[in-house]
């Protein structure tokens, strides 16, 4: 210990001794850099950094040692030999470059000490082979004690900053490892120095051909010099590098790819800037929430490339009317929000909204074929509704749905009563799910007579639902909220269950109609429910009839027509119901083998006063009577409406005028009253002369 102390003390000059010290401590904490880059690097990328910690941690030792050696006080010392200085520099480089190789090979394993030893001994490899460059006016003597030692210390503190650079064992474990780094090296050089002795002799030494101290220090800077410019410009390169990969990826994260304009994180990072710019007195954000009307069909009728085609265009169309302080992105599926900075109120609110409708009805064809859509729209405003972001999509959203109930197409503003309605849409779908097991519902018959004859050709099946606690629910409220849960389904086997089951213990053979909503006929089993079900209940199929609204067809035309023609199979019969409310195409007659087509109830109502409704009930008549399917008129209440239909030809009618929905024992009643009235008489008589039951006269 006191030969070292004495050795760096006595035998060194201090000034070059500080500069080698410095050039050790810059190029430790450079290399340690370097070596920690490479380890969270990869393939390629992983290599290059390798070479550049190599170069660097080799350069740095090499330095170190030669002006380390410049300090070294000996007239003895003539100059160093070119080859060996040389091969010194690539033997620390390549060791450094490998060691830091081994070491970076596993995240965890003790290849990362290997590396660190291997580097060790690179140090003491460097130091010796330098030395031996080293020529001298005289002998050189080694204490062989000081020299293993030397390069035990070399290896074991090379494993130490090794180890705790790749294992992370602090916080700063760079600047660490960098410290052993520089620990390994001065300690590997100066106990090795230690036990030196130089011994003067007469010798001849060509004294031209070594390279004196000052081309040494001159070729040291220019190394070092170009390392360090080196290693600059590649961490320039790199940090500019990450910092656009970085960029790339927050964009990737905040924008939806197919469209371009923020996505969902991009929005509520949106919303959240735009509620925290300071804005004037009595100014907010506008929060437009966005679904679009018809998106499934499309996609479903021309395929997913039509529908993202629509999605991308109406994007780009809504984009291109935005002025400053708005924006668009889209939430997923066929949903988008829009919102507006520093609006004055619902004014402000309700125009961008109007605005964003107008860009989404523009055309958009795909392949020849006008695929526009319409919209929904609802709107919420920070901060006069609420001043919570998420509550603010959520009003948005509830807004927009009221826009969709609305009859789309429109654009709704959110108020505090639709909370209350909201929950109470949810409190009845609760009540709902368990009104089969409650036993609250029934099924009510209406009759279907012939518009001559005023017999009875037909019933139609209408759900009732009575809660104790609420009393008398109507279909038209709770049907949609089962259609909106998916509870449709259950709700609807059991109507058909109930119809069937009554219709078959029924005295004469009466058809009977069962509405079939839309997610039934979507339900690839409904066809094998629909049969095990006439099989339980023993119904003839053909006294069946299902009723389907255009709604139900439009959705996935392909696999409602497949259901459609499985019912077929069975014996069932299909009617068209509501039509002239939806799409009413001549096309969906035309592919759909329908057995009925029922004229809804609002061009009924005013036949006699209303030129359209008149025309329209005309051209379905035209309609019906070419392609031969019997039409039937829903809602007709008084005499007028009668013999203006009968005027038309309209042979079958659905009404108040001849009855209410009834109960089944009603109905039961009214059976038997008939009977024994004598009207069904031609039927009976009919039964008793084949024996077989002549449906077809029940038709
Ligand atoms: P819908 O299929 O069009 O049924 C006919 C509706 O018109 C019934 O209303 C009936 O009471 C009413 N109606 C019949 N005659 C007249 C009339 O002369 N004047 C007026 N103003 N109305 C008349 P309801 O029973 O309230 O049913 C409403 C809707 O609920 C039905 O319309 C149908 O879409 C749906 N619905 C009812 N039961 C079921 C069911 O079991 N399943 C499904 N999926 N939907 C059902
Ligand atoms: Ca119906
Ligand atoms: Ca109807």
């Amino acid at each position: 210990m006191q030969k070292l102390f004495n050795c760096v003390v006595y035998l060194h000059d201090p000034i070059l001794l500080a500069c080698a010290v410095l050039i050790l401590l810059v190029g430790s904490i450079v290399t340690m850099r370097l070596f920690s880059r490479a380890r969270h690097t990869k393939n390629d990328i992983q290599r290059l950094w390798l070479i550049l910690a190599g170069m660097i941690g080799g350069g740095t030792i090499w330095s170190t040692h030669f002006v380390a050696m410049l300090a070294y006080k000996s007239d003895l010392i003539l100059g160093y030999d070119l080859t060996l200085t040389i091969t010194s520099l690539i033997i620390v480089v390549c060791s450094t470059m490998l060691g830091f190789a081994i070491a970076s090979l596993k995240t965890n394993s003790l290849l990362i000490e290997l590396g660190g030893a291997v580097l060790g001994f690179g140090v003491s490899m460097m130091h010796y082979t330098g030395m031996a460059a080293m020529k001298i006016q005289g002998g050189v003597q080694w204490d062989a004690a000081t020299v293993v030692a030397s390069v035990l210390l070399g290896a074991f503190i090379g494993i130490a900053c090794v180890s705790i650079t790749a294992r992370k064992f602090t916080k700063y474990y760079n600047l660490w490892g960098a410290l052993v780094f520089v620990v390994a090296v001065a300690l590997m050089h100066f106990t090795s120095m230690s036990g030196l002795t130089l011994v003067p002799a007469n010798m001849s030494i060509e004294v031209e051909k070594l390279i004196s101290n000052t081309a040494l220090g001159s070729g040291i800077i220019v190394l070092m010099g170009c390392l360090y410019l080196t290693t600059f410009i590649t961490s320039m390169i790199d940090m500019k590098n990450e910092s656009a990969t970085s960029e790339h990826y927050k964009y990737l994260a905040l924008h939806d790819p197919l469209t371009g304009i923020p996505n969902r994180h991009g929005c509520e990072k949106y919303l959240k800037d735009f509620i925290l710019a300071p804005l004037p007195e009595n100014r907010g954000v506008a929060i437009v929430g966005i679904d679009l009307d018809r998106f499934k069909s499309i996609n479903d009728v021309h395929g997913h490339a039509a529908g993202d085609h629509l999605l991308k265009t109406i994007s780009s169309h809504v984009s291109q009317i935005l002025q400053p302080g708005e924006m668009i992105g889209r939430f997923g599926g066929d949903e988008f929000v829009a919102l507006k900075s520093n609006i004055g109120g619902k004014d402000d609110a309700s125009e961008f909204a109007e605005r964003i409708l107008k860009a989404i009805r523009q055309p958009v064809m795909w392949n020849d074929a006008d695929i526009s859509t319409r919209a929904s729209l609802g709107f919420s405003m920070f901060p006069w509704d609420s001043e919570n972001p998420i509550q603010l999509l959520e009003q948005a959203d509830l807004a927009m749905y009221y826009a969709k109930s609305n009859g789309k197409d429109c654009v709704v503003g959110y108020n505090k009563a639709m909370d209350s309605e909201n929950r109470e849409r949810t409190t009845l779908a609760t009540a709902l799910a368990s009104a089969i097991e409650n036993e609250e519902l029934s099924v009510h018959y209406q009759l279907q007579n012939d518009a001559q004859t005023r017999k009875i050709t037909g019933v139609e099946a209408l759900l009732r639902w009575h809660n104790p606690a609420r009393g008398n629910i109507t279909p038209d409220v709770f049907i949609p909220i089962a259609e909106e849960t998916g509870f449709i389904n259950e709700l609807g086997t059991w109507v058909l269950r109930e119809a069937c089951t009554q219709a078959s213990q029924w005295r004469m053979p009466i058809k009977v109609a069962v509405n079939v909503a839309a997610k039934q006929l979507a339900d690839p089993f409904f066809a094998d429910t629909v049969k095990t079900v006439l099989e339980e209940t023993g119904l003839e199929p053909s006294r069946l009839e299902l009723e389907v609204t255009e709604s139900g067809i439009i959705g996935d035309a392909s696999q409602a027509l497949k259901v459609i023609r499985k019912l077929k199979e069975i014996g069932v019969q299909i009617a068209m119901d509501d039509y002239g409310t939806g799409y009413s195409t001549l096309a969906t007659l035309h592919n759909f083998p329908f057995d009925k087509i029922k004229i809804d109830r609002e061009f009924i109502k005013d036949i006699d006063q209303n030129e359209h409704s008149a025309a329209i009930l005309k051209s379905t008549m035209i309609l019906g009577n070419s392609l031969k399917i019997p039409v039937l008129a829903e809602g007709v209440e008084t005499e007028a409406h009668l013999a203006a239909l009968s005027t038309e030809g309209c042979q079958l009618v659905q009404g108040f005028l001849f009855g209410k929905p009834m109960p089944n024992n009603m109905f039961e009643e009214l059976l038997t009253q008939q009977i024994s009235a004598g009207l069904w008489d031609d039927y009976i008589e009919a039964e008793a002369d084949t024996n077989v039951v002549p449906l077809k006269a029940m038709a």
